[in-house]
């Protein structure tokens, strides 16, 4: 792939990355009074973009952010594509509630938004090879109750990350009382007893609703395997056959090691591969239908 330079997008005007910048005064910088997301776009086709826009729609609601209509997000992603000239990318959005002088908690009534969104290009499908193998850390969870919102207010997110990459791990999977919960920026499956696990949506732990895992729900339903919805003992994870993270980002990654112990013999499992597979052809059904428009 060609190196393509990153392009910003800042309340409607498309921007070079050094001459991005809003004020201050933001309250997504100043509080992580924000949310975002972020869309996987193979061939100018955004992996289950639908669901992007719903779920911004229901940050947007849960928050109290307005002025910002969702269904923007779409054609800001295809000006920003148009703009890096490659349809495989990632673009991430946020909105935050905006500028606000003096700073002080409570937001007043009717501000404007601040709406940016950076585009970066990623390998195209052809171009991913074998999956991603990942180190994973176990660490305690320590985040609010509401990371069902998916805001940027990601600083336990971070710390987990750099405590896990002190322990030579590329991702801290985190657990509360001894329950899985989900990876700092991904969420989590298990195979464990020849059953495909992943933590429960909604439960008492709450855990982001990801794209990705729903995208990966639906592809092992089609190759005839239900994902079960569970508490997650620490022990049955350190304990699996498999087990992989699913994110936009990364789409599905296989865990390779648990705080340095290997999972089965360290390689993807069949059930992962088949999976992420699966994933990769309902991709390219996808980009291939819209070539063919
Ligand atoms: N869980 C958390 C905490 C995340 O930050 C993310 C992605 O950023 C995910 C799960 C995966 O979500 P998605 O598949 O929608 O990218």
């Amino acid at each position: 792939m060609s190196p393509v330079p990153l392009l910003t997008w800042i309340n409607g005007e498309i921007r070079e990355p050094g001459d991005a910048k809003i004020s201050i005064f933001d309250r997504g910088f100043l509080f992580g009074d924000s949310v975002y997301e972020l869309v996987r776009f193979f061939d100018g086709v955004g992996v289950g973009m639908d669901l992007h826009v719903s779920r911004l729609a229901r940050s947007l609601d849960e928050t109290g952010i307005e002025g910002f209509d969702p269904e923007d997000y779409r054609s800001i992603c295809n000006d920003l594509l148009a703009g890096i000239g490659t349809g495989d990318a990632c673009v991430y959005l946020q909105v935050t509630r905006g500028v606000q002088v003096p700073r002080r908690h409570l937001p007043d009534p009717g501000l404007a938004p601040n709406v940016i969104a950076i585009a970066s290009p990623s390998p195209s499908l052809a171009e991913i090879g074998e999956p991603e193998r990942l180190p994973v850390a176990l660490v305690f969870d320590p985040r609010r109750e509401r990371c069902d919102i998916k805001s940027t207010s990601l600083l336990d997110n971070v710390m987990m990350t750099i405590r896990a990459e002190a322990l030579d791990a590329c991702e801290p999977i985190m657990h509360r009382d001894g329950v899985l919960t989900e990876g700092a920026s991904s969420n989590v499956f298990v195979l464990h007893d020849g059953r495909l696990l992943t933590p429960t949506l909604g439960g008492e732990r709450k855990i982001l609703a990801g794209v990705t895992r729903q995208l990966v729900i639906e592809a092992a339903a089609s190759l005839g395997r239900t994902v079960e919805e569970a508490d997650i003992p620490v022990e049955t994870f350190r304990n699996a056959e498999e087990a992989f993270v699913s994110s936009s980002r990364r789409l599905v990654a296989a865990i390779d090691s648990i705080d340095g112990a290997p999972v089965d013999d360290g390689r993807p499992g069949p059930v992962t591969m088949s999976i992420l597979g699966e994933l990769h052809r309902r991709i390219a059904s996808e980009t291939g239908a819209l070539q063919g428009r």
